[in-house]
């Protein structure tokens, strides 16, 4: 048994016993919960004080909920960044597209001079390049095939 403080639409708040939270509901729609004053049928749950507080964590989540478009502004913030890093590796380094594990190998072992250069690994040759401790650093960008 569950006991519900209950409100009509008129305000008169009286206590009444149910087997359960269902059967209240059930009864409510089916129209058998009155109001004991006024034989209101229009009743509601007595709003109790922790319920307010309930409701106001639940606008605060909703505020919460409105964050993405503070996300949205930091994207476009992150896109700005992405775009000023990738201009710098295009312009201060050379792209060496599929060579790029060999040629950053080279380079580690004094096979080759040092310069910046960018390209494309696959996940196994940039494990392998970290694994040698080649600096090697992932681009985070796909970058766009050029004309060497
Ligand atoms: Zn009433």
């Amino acid at each position: 048994m569950i006991k519900y403080s209950l409100k009509c639409s008129d305000g008169h708040i009286f206590e009444s016993w149910f087997a359960s939270a269902d059967a209240y509901e059930t009864l409510k729609v089916a129209g058998h919960v009155s109001c004991l004053v006024c034989g209101d049928k229009n009743v509601s749950k007595a709003i109790m004080a922790p319920n307010v507080s309930t409701a106001r964590d639940k606008s605060s989540a909703l505020v919460k909920s409105q964050l993405p478009s503070k996300t949205d502004v930091e994207a476009q913030d992150m896109a700005k960044a992405l775009s000023q890093m990738r201009e710098t590796v295009e312009k201060n380094a050379t792209y060496v597209g599929g060579n790029f594990a060999k040629q950053a190998r080279s380079m580690h072992l004094g096979d080759a001079p040092e310069k910046p250069i960018w390209g494309e690994a696959n996940l196994k040759e940039a494990k392998a390049l970290i694994d040698d401790g080649v600096p090697v650093a992932p681009l985070p960008f796909i970058p766009t095939r050029k004309a060497n």
